[in-house]
């Protein structure tokens, strides 16, 4: 079936994101203006760094677009990492950064701190029926999940991906993995 997901290409590791998808076989668009979400069945906001993300966004009407077309349910979104910062509704260390905001969750930004800022781990993933083995890099911990919001990872105790009707964030990369199972995973909810 063919299918055309768009990924947010203004910073960040959107090149991996755009590779895996490639290899997946859907049909790629990098999205920097609203006119690029044109046909899109989804879109991924890659890891990166939110502050930047989250300004740009604002600046090229990107952040209203995208909300309109996932609040009308014609848009599957996914957030990794600094991608999963720009959905979230609160950031209770930094209330005004510019971001979407359409995801009830609660993120705090660095959370592992300096001195384990970046690690590797396998977790267990709702839906999946072997371990993804994920890296964590400089990456927020989701602090709360809001009514309607589904966990569907933890690690120890720490909320690492969630799901909310077409919309999923996650604190790790798959996308510098070789395994495509949360892409899938993503672009069939586009396709629901
Ligand atoms: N630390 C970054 C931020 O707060 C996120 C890191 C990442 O996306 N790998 O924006």
């Amino acid at each position: 079936m063919h299918v055309k997901i768009g990924v947010m290409a203004i910073q960040g590791d959107f090149r991996e994101h755009k590779q895996m998808l490639q290899s997946l076989g859907v049909e790629v668009v990098e999205v920097r203006l609203p006119k690029h979400l044109e046909g899109l069945a989804g879109l991924i906001v890659p890891g990166g760094e939110s502050t930047t993300i989250g300004m740009l966004a604002r600046e090229y009407g990107l952040e209203r677009a995208v909300r309109e077309r996932v609040q009308e349910g014609s848009l599957a979104l996914w957030g990794t990492c600094a991608g999963a910062i720009w959905l979230a509704k609160e950031i209770p260390q930094y209330p005004d950064q510019p971001r979407l905001g359409i995801l009830d969750i609660a993120v705090e930004r660095n959370a592992y701190g300096r001195q384990v800022d970046s690690f590797e781990e396998d977790l267990h993933i709702k839906g999946l029926d072997r371990p993804f083995h994920a890296f964590f890099i400089r990456a927020p911990v989701i602090l709360r999940v809001g009514e309607g919001v589904e966990v569907l990872a933890t690690h120890h105790d720490e909320i690492v991906l969630v799901r909310s009707g077409k919309v999923l964030a996650g604190t790790f990369h798959p996308e510098l993995t070789h395994d495509s199972r949360i892409h899938q995973m993503f672009v069939g909810l586009a396709l629901s």
